[in-house]
């Protein structure tokens, strides 16, 4: 079934809209909008001030781009600079910006309470008493720095280099500190992104080689969303807005929730399954398509591995497609709508209505999931594998109104210095019990310190508050407590939290407004760069006076990373002695300190294709072009890239294997116009691969082992997974059979639209319209368990316990319960954030933990006299304490969903109790741990992991051989 393809319906529609005179903002936003500054005016844009009224009191504004760093979207945003006062005193959005497009979330704008926050942390801080007691002292950011640099180095030159490490939460950045890191030589990398979203991210790297999808929702006739992306969800203001502007084309939403979120209040179709069963409901309508011939079989005939399935997994089969065809039928014939009824509770009847609406798509169905099913889930990452199986079936893949690979619709440019990849490899991110792990298997570190499998003599916590945001938060308090575990914390924030309370040093860095950062992230079919800044800086800059050092604008003594680092580095290598500090030299002056300028200087004049032009054509260099718009649109339509013919500069020496993978001698083009794919591996010659053969011609195809999207992984049959190489259903950890009686699935995985995990809580807005997490539950359960809306509930992990008030409501389905995982912020003393953190009490016996609330949030005398008007009291709870670690066998995702039992309170249980035993959170451990399947026994070649998967700051290859590997087991 092949559809003709339309003309890019948000073009048409914008002609016509243009043709009735109607006004778009001209820059790269074209929104319709015309209420944005004109640029032009940016330098002296004037307004009435608001407060002086009736007067009319004109004000005097420099607007200065920089992109918001409340999530992971990375909108731009305007600064409003008081020309007078040189105050910051609001920000809107930016309209130069091709991903946010002007616009903003609440939290945009917010980030103006950040800057003023009374609350936050304005200079380096070293710990006065034991960790946790909260006692600091103001020390300078040179005491700082030379102790941290002293421990780096030690462990460099000791050979220590896994002790070094930096944990990440939010990076809001590409590739500066994983930089860092390789230039130290240290495998020192470590994410969040195994708490967040690397269970949807397998499902995806499985069938193409890249780990996130790019829908273009804009121009789909259907879009189908495993997530909220109306309210949060990555790029969530930016796809919401595609999202809308789908809808408004006619364009047919179907949401897949447990939850009546705001994403399903928007759809056509709202799908409440049980949680976990959404992979049973994707592969009906999979088998729906198959089964009625309603795919594009030519899509996947030429781009499927459906030959190297039919020959591993076949062989008495022909290999072709009309036999595969037939396989395929066989294969997913079992997936009836009767079954997806039983296994998700979803009536057949819905399920085949939403399957003709799917199929009639055609390849204008745009899909994501994110976090949601997959985070949740035992075998989540089989969610975004079934999701996208809709895509591959459909040939929505790279098409106007399809998905596209994330590596097409993004750019990261190339920086001055580019260290070589680390010669080591650190098991306390990427143990042998997980080679196939997404990312690093982060949340375990506390347990495996107890294993004693390593000590870490420096930890870095940047902007990340791995106590409140982990699960088992109190084994993190166990090991940050222990110095023989974790010989330095350093706390990396822009805003007190959790963990920072149980750090060495406190060290103050920048919000959205104060710091230097590129990004680039795919919010549609196109590539764009954007630049955040500190606007301070900048509007010195336009007036004339130079800035040598961001703490000369920022407030108090906040600090930016990029400097940061640069000094940091400097101090570990002072003489260059261990080959670090070259890779923070300036190229123009040899032996100096690279500075910002040079740095960003260098990356936009020789790394951003058309930028140089551009900023030449208004008589800007490219860095007074980026500081002066905050971003750069480097091309629009990307298109499918998996279809673009191998250009004849990579043609040397091609050897065509059997099943069409295309090696090439000639070497790998270099430059900035190059879309970045991971490297599966060469032929037994030393060939690298290149593209794949179709119908005689030599195509791109897609970055994984066979070129093609892989329906069959071969990856996951030779590491032991064979059961699950095809997009399949795993039933979850919460499946109605892995409940104990009196059970129900909690679901934790939810935002709130208006908060971001930790860096959000200093924003006075925010905190007024968000301050709660209650319990939603079903009337249905409610009368179960004869509870009313506002009532206390405990509710019991297999851990602890933790107490809150029911929200009884119909936006759940029965038998489930939810609480949102954006709220719970505790401080045990006077230091913290006191517009949105409780006071508690914190209290241990053994293996087992309390915390108790002794007071909520209160209003309090400040600078701000809107601290004085704080009416709310309730700072929500913080449920991730009591849960296990669960760690999925194959992604490594936790998977977050808990076997909860719910009942009314007990007297004496108080509002924010929280109680876990850390003893049964390591059983837990233990036996998530025993459905591993480890490299060791696992592995086909000796390898920890294969090569071809993607890996934040990659080692070399020879980090990767496992040391006294035996092939245990016969090869798979
Ligand atoms: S918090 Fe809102 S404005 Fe900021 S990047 Fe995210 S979606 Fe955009």
């Amino acid at each position: 079934m092949a559809s003709p393809r339309k003309t890019d319906r948000v073009s048409a529609s914008r002609s016509a809209t243009e043709a009735r005179g109607e006004t778009f903002y001209p820059g790269p936003s074209r929104t319709q909008l015309a209420a944005y500054p004109p640029k032009e005016r940016w330098d002296d844009w004037v307004e009435l001030d608001s407060r002086a009224w009736p007067q009319r009191v004109e004000r005097h504004y420099m607007l200065v781009p920089t992109t918001c760093f409340n999530c992971e979207s990375a909108c731009g945003l305007l600064a409003y600079v008081d020309r007078e006062t040189l105050e910051v005193k609001k920000f809107e959005g930016n309209p130069e910006h091709p991903g946010s497009r002007g616009r903003n979330c609440a939290k945009g704008p917010a980030t103006v309470n950040q800057v003023s926050d009374p609350d936050r942390i304005l200079y380096p801080l070293k710990r006065a008493g034991k960790r946790g007691e909260n006692r600091w002292e103001r020390v300078s950011w040179n005491e700082a720095l030379d102790d941290v640099a002293a421990r780096i180095r030690r462990a460099i030159v000791e050979k220590r280099p896994n002790d070094v490490m930096y944990h990440v939460g939010r990076p809001g950045e590409d590739g500066y500190t994983e930089r860092v890191l390789a230039a130290w030589g240290v495998d020192g990398h470590n994410s969040h992104t195994n708490i967040c979203s690397s269970g949807g991210r397998a499902g995806y790297q499985y069938w193409m080689g890249y780990d996130r999808p790019s829908p273009d929702h804009a121009n789909a006739d259907v879009i189908l969303l495993i997530s909220s992306h109306l309210e949060s969800g990555h790029y969530f203001n930016p796809h919401a807005q595609r999202v809308m502007e789908g809808k408004k084309n006619g364009a047919k939403l179907i949401v897949i929730d447990v939850r009546l979120s705001n994403s399903a209040t928007h759809a056509d179709h709202w799908l409440a399954p049980w949680p976990g069963s959404e992979a049973a409901i994707l592969l009906a309508i999979a088998n729906h398509l198959i089964q009625n011939d309603l795919y594009d079989r030519e899509f996947v005939r030429r781009f499927w591995n459906w030959r190297e399935f039919m020959e591993e997994e076949r062989p008495a089969e022909p290999p072709t497609f009309e036999a595969f065809e037939r396989t395929l039928r066989g294969l997913y014939a079992t997936y009836t709508f009767a079954f997806a009824e039983r296994e998700s509770g979803v009536s057949a009847a819905v399920l085949a209505e939403v399957a003709e609406v799917v199929a009639s798509a055609g390849p204008r169905l745009s899909t994501h999931n994110w976090r949601s099913a997959a985070a949740g889930n035992l075998g989540g990452w089989q969610v975004s594998r079934t999701l996208f199986l809709l895509n591959a079936l459909t040939g929505a893949v790279g098409v106007p109104g399809g998905t596209f690979p994330n590596s097409w619709n993004k750019f990261v440019p190339r920086p001055i210095h580019t260290p070589p990849h680390p010669r080591v490899w650190n098991e306390l991110t990427w143990p042998q019990e997980f080679p196939l792990s997404m990312n690093e298997m982060s949340f375990l570190l506390p347990q495996f310190l107890k294993d004693g499998r390593g000590r870490l003599e420096v930890y870095f916590s940047r902007v990340y508050n791995p106590v409140w945001t982990n699960p088992d938060g109190f084994s993190w308090i166990e090991v940050l407590t222990d110095e023989s575990k974790i010989g330095l914390h350093v706390a990396l924030t822009p805003t007190w939290n959790e963990s920072a309370s149980f750090a060495d040093y406190v060290l103050p860095v920048g919000v959205g407004s104060e710091r230097h950062d590129v990004h680039s992230y795919e919010t549609h079919d196109a590539q764009w760069l954007g630049f955040r800044q500190p606007v301070l800086r900048e509007a010195r800059g336009r007036l004339g006076q130079a800035v040598k050092d961001t703490r000369e604008v920022n407030p108090g003594e906040v600090w930016e990373e990029n400097e940061l680092w640069i000094e940091l580095s400097f101090r570990i290598d002072p003489d260059g002695s261990l080959g670090i500090r070259r890779f923070f030299e300036s190229k123009k002056a040899p032996g100096e300190k690279l500075t910002v300028d040079e740095y960003y200087g260098w990356m936009f004049e020789n790394s951003v294709p058309g930028l140089p032009e551009k900023a030449k054509a208004e008589g800007l260099s490219p860095l007074e072009y980026m500081r002066r718009y905050g971003s750069f649109e480097i091309s629009r339509k990307v298109g499918a890239q998996h279809e673009a013919e191998v250009p004849e500069a990579e043609i040397e020496d091609v050897y065509v294997d059997p099943r069409g993978r295309a090696y090439t001698r000639a070497p790998k083009p270099s430059g900035p116009n190059v879309v970045p794919v991971p490297s599966p591996d060469p032929d037994d010659q030393g060939r690298r691969p290149v593209g794949i053969e179709i119908d005689g011609a030599l195509r791109r195809g897609f970055p994984t082992p066979s070129g093609r999207l892989e329906f069959y992984s071969s990856t996951l049959k030779r590491w032991g997974w064979q059961e699950y190489a095809l997009p399949t259903y795993i039933r979850s950890h919460v499946h109605p059979e892995n409940l104990a009686a009196g059970e129900m699935p909690l679901i934790p995985t939810f935002r709130l639209p208006v908060q971001i995990h930790t860096r959000s809580a200093n924003a006075k807005w925010l905190d007024e319209i968000a301050h709660t997490n209650p319990l939603w539950l079903h009337p249905q359960d409610a009368g179960r368990l004869g509870v009313a809306t506002g009532d206390l509930v405990r509710v019991e992990t297999r851990i602890g316990h933790f107490v809150v008030k029911a929200w009884v409501t119909e936006g759940i389905r029965p038998g489930v319960v939810a609480c949102s995982h954006h709220m719970g912020r505790w401080k045990t003393g006077d230091v913290g954030q006191r517009q949105m953190m409780a006071t508690v009490a914190l209290g241990r016996d053994g293996t087992a933990w309390g915390l108790r609330r002794v007071k909520g949030v209160e209003p309090f005398a400040s600078k701000d006299p809107d601290t004085g008007r704080i009416w709310w009291t309730d700072a929500g709870v913080h449920q991730n304490l009591t849960f296990p670690v669960q760690p999925d066998p194959v992604s490594g995702m936790h998977c977050w969903h808990q076997a909860v039992r719910v009942r009314r309170a007990e007297p004496g249980d108080r509002y924010g109790d929280v109680s876990a035993d850390t003893a049964k959170a390591r059983k837990a451990y233990e036996e998530w741990l025993s459905r591993a399947r480890p490299a060791v026994l696992y592995s086909p070649d000796g390898t920890r992991r294969p090569y071809w998967l993607l890996r934040p700051l990659k080692p070399g290859r020879e980090a990767f051989a496992l040391p006294g590997w035996q092939p245990l087991r016969p090869k798979a």
